[in-house]
C-alpha cells in the first residue's frame, strides 16, 4: 500500500534514457532512427552506449570507432533542437583487476562511460578467461561455481568501478551472480548510478529495496536495440514505485 504522502514514481517525470544501442554494435536503428524515435517519446536527453569492442560478435570493430559516433553525434545535435544526444559506450570488463576494454583516453572524449558485466567477451589473460568467462558459464549448472564466481564478478565490477570514472552500472546481477549490496556501495562510493535495466526487467521490488538502503543513486534505462523500445522505462518505474525510492534518488526523473 503506497500512502498518499509518499513523493514517489506518480509524481516523477522521466526525462532521459541513458542507455540503447545503434547499428554500430547489435542495435537494428541507426543513431539518427533512435534519436527520431526518442524525440516522439517527448524525451530530452539519451545517450548512444554501443558494446565496447571486446564483446564477442556485438562489439563495436575498435574503440577508435567510438570518436567517430562522437563526430557523428556532434553532427545530429546541430540539426536537433528538442533533444540533447550524448555520446557513450557501454564497456566490458575484461579482466579480475577491472580493466575494461576502452582506453581511458577514448572514453575521456565521451560524454558517458557505461560499465557492465557480459560473459561473453575476450578476456585480457588465461585466469581471467578461466575464472571469469569459463566459470560464468559453469555457474548456470553448477552451484558451488555459483557462489564462487559470484564473489569473483563482484570483486570484479567494484574494481573496475573504482579505477573508471564510471558513469552507470549497466543491469547488475543479469545472467552473472553478484552481491547486489557490495556493488551498491561501492556505486556511492565512486558516484556511479546503478541501472534499472527496463529492456531486460529482471530485476525485483526486494533486490531493489535492499540496493536503495545503500544510498545509491538509480537511472532507470530502456537498453534498447530497436527503435520502439526507446524511452521504454515503465517497467522500471513500477519497481521504483513499489520499492517506495524518492525521485531524489533516480538521475533521469524530476517531479512534475
Ligand atoms: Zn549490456
Ligand atoms: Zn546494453
Amino acid at each position: 500500500m503506497i500512502s498518499d504522502d509518499w513523493r514517489g514514481i506518480k509524481l516523477m517525470h522521466l526525462f532521459a534514457d541513458y542507455h540503447m544501442h545503434s547499428t554500430y554494435s547489435d542495435g537494428r536503428g541507426t543513431i539518427k532512427e533512435m534519436a527520431e524515435a526518442a524525440r516522439a517519446k517527448g524525451l530530452e536527453e539519451i545517450t548512444i552506449a554501443d558494446h565496447g569492442p571486446r564483446n564477442i560478435g556485438v562489439g563495436v570493430k575498435n574503440a577508435e570507432l567510438l570518436l567517430d559516433i562522437k563526430e557523428e553525434i556532434r553532427e545530429l545535435n546541430e540539426e536537433l533542437s528538442d533533444l540533447q544526444v550524448l555520446a557513450g559506450v557501454e564497456a566490458d570488463v575484461v579482466d579480475l583487476a577491472g580493466a575494461i576494454d576502452v582506453p581511458k583516453k577514448i572514453y575521456k572524449e565521451l560524454d558517458m562511460l557505461l560499465v557492465g558485466l557480459h560473459p561473453h567477451v575476450w578476456p585480457n589473460n588465461l585466469k581471467t578467461a578461466w575464472d571469469y568467462v569459463a566459470m560464468n558459464k559453469f555457474q548456470l549448472y553448477l552451484s558451488p561455481a555459483r557462489r564462487k564466481v559470484r564473489t569473483t564478478n563482484t570483486k570484479t565490477l567494484v574494481e573496475a568501478l573504482y579505477k573508471h570514472d564510471v558513469d552507470i552500472v549497466t543491469h547488475p546481477g543479469l545472467g552473472m551472480p553478484l552481491d547486489l549490496e557490495e556493488v551498491a556501495k561501492a556505486c556511492v562510493v565512486t558516484e556511479t548510478a546503478y541501472e534499472i535495466n527496463c529492456g531486460h526487467g529482471y530485476q525485483t521490488v526486494a533486490e531493489i529495496e535492499k540496493v536503495a538502503r545503500q544510498g545509491v543513486k538509480f537511472v532507470l534505462n530502456s537498453d534498447a536495440h530497436f527503435t520502439s523500445s526507446v524511452g521504454e522505462l515503465q517497467i522500471g518505474a513500477e519497481i521504483l514505485k513499489q520499492a517506495k525510492v524518492p525521485v531524489e534518488q533516480v538521475i533521469n526523473a524530476r517531479s512534475h
